[in-house]
């Protein structure tokens, strides 16, 4: 069956397609060709990851899958949340990013924080939600080198160390990402 990810990244597609058995076969945006630039206008993880899921299935007439994730920061009621990617702007820095969310933070005592990951499915016309989650905190200041967007300002629950300070397979074992994709796979090699 073929299944696409509602992505142009081939590296996320072949970890996906590794996880599942050979009659799944996993295509990107660009396999499909697919260039156009699918709008993410909903103030939602669950809406976004449903516009680019359901974008696929309509004007391609394919099953798809979509994923968006947000960091939802308790004392910033859940910001950036959806807008984690340009919070500092359109630019999308996550320099920037990361220095506005420290000094929202600055003198603030609660410091909980989420990375929520939220994947809708459309398969055969019926839409599945699954959702990852990892609890956290933000620290101080950024550490670590390693990763990407916010990754050097939060600890996941029970760690010393930021994402930043981790290595790529310490981070995927406890990742939202992670999360939320294994049970999408659970689902699918049930079916
Ligand atoms: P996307 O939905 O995967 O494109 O993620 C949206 C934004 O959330 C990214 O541009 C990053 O700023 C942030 N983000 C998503 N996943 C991670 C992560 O694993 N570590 C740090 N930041 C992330």
């Amino acid at each position: 069956m073929k299944l696409v990810f509602a992505t142009h990244n081939s590296n996320k597609a072949k970890e996906i397609q590794s996880l599942l058995p050979s009659d799944f076969q996993i295509l990107t945006l660009t396999a499909i060709n697919c260039h156009e630039e699918i709008p993410e206008t909903s103030e939602s993880l669950e809406g976004n990851s449903l516009l680019k899921a359901e974008f696929v299935n309509d004007h391609f007439n394919l099953n798809c899958f979509a994923d968006d994730t947000g960091l939802e920061i308790e004392a910033l009621n859940g910001r950036p949340g959806v807008y984690s990617a340009r919070y500092a702007g359109e630019e999308k820095s996550a320099e920037k990013n990361m220095d506005l969310v420290l000094s929202e933070l600055k003198n603030k005592e609660n410091r909980q924080a989420q990375f929520r990951t939220v994947i809708t499915l459309i398969l055969n016309d019926k839409t599945h939600l699954f959702e990852g989650v990892v609890k956290g905190t933000i620290s101080i200041e950024k550490k670590g080198a390693d990763g990407f967007g916010y990754d050097p300002i939060f600890i996941p629950e029970g760690q010393t160390q930021t994402f930043a300070e981790m290595t790529m397979e310490e981070k995927n074992l406890r990742s939202h990402r992670a999360r939320a994709f294994e049970k999408m796979i659970s689902f699918l090699n049930l079916t």
